[in-house]
């Protein structure tokens, strides 16, 4: 687990400006959403965590290292996407070791590493199945595996079930909230739907053009939202 400390970021996209410098500071082992309407910068700001866009401005922190020129490599992240993209002729055990095994682990290293990532999500009754013959939720859940086999100090999830159905989404929810007590990392997670920052965020983070609106629990921004954009977007009462 680390800290993610981001100072003053900015996003260009040439003469565009889609994140003009924000400030925030996430704890070891907290779990904060970033919430928003489509398009507000939730990906960018999560992209540019990974490493996977390069900052216009500003400095981002992981744990004790400015990470502004590091590759993603070195980063010491884990990203789950929305399309989560499984290798179909594989096992899902070959799936969870894959990136071990690129990395040159031992085989030891790499079946330990696996056993522990299938036990957490309860995937050992799947190991020897490929993707196709999976659900959904497995098939999520095999993408999170991947995730956790690296131990990485931060896990990144953007919109990780916007394509499951609704009832599926609510339990992985529930998955979601175990894997952060189960693997003590650091979560940055960002979702539009405001319920599902609701049930998983220890703080969240409410975007908007660009910009932080709010920072808070979400029994803070609930009942103590910050202006009406806040409040209309979060359901709070008048
Ligand atoms: P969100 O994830 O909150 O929906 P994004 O971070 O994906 O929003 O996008 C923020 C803004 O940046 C949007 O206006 C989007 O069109 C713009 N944007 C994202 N990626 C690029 C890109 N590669 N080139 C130009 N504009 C981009
Ligand atoms: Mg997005």
């Amino acid at each position: 687990m680390a800290q993610v400390n981001l100072r003053n970021v900015v996003k260009r996209y040439g003469a565009l400006q889609v994140v003009h410098g924000v400030d925030l500071n996430i704890d070891d082992n907290e779990f904060v959403v970033l919430v928003g309407p489509s398009g507000c910068g939730k990906s960018t700001t999560l992209r540019m965590i990974a490493g996977l866009e390069a900052i216009s401005g500003g400095e981002i922190v992981i744990g004790d290292r400015v990470v502004n020129d590091l590759p993603p490599r070195h980063r010491n992240i884990s990203m789950v996407f929305q399309n989560y993209a499984l290798y179909p002729h594989m096992s899902v055990r070959e799936n969870l070791g894959f990136s071990l095994k690129i990395a040159k682990k031992t085989q030891a290293e790499i079946d330990q590493a696996v056993d522990e990532a299938a036990e957490i999500l309860s995937l050992t009754e799947y190991m020897d199945r490929k993707p196709g013959a999976l659900s959904g939720g497995q098939r999520q859940r095999v993408a999170m595996g991947r995730a956790i086999v690296r131990h990485p100090d931060v896990f990144l999830f953007d919109e990780p079930l916007s394509n499951l159905d609704a009832k599926l989404r609510t339990q992985m929810r529930t998955e979601i909230k175990k894997l952060h007590q189960k693997v003590n990392s650091t979560i940055v997670y960002v979702t539009h739907d405001q319920v599902e920052a609701m049930t998983l965020a220890d703080r969240i983070v409410i975007m908007r053009d660009g910009h932080i609106e709010q920072v808070g629990t979400p029994l803070e921004v609930f009942e103590n939202p910050a202006n009406t954009f806040v409040a209309t977007f979060i359901g709070s009462p008048p």
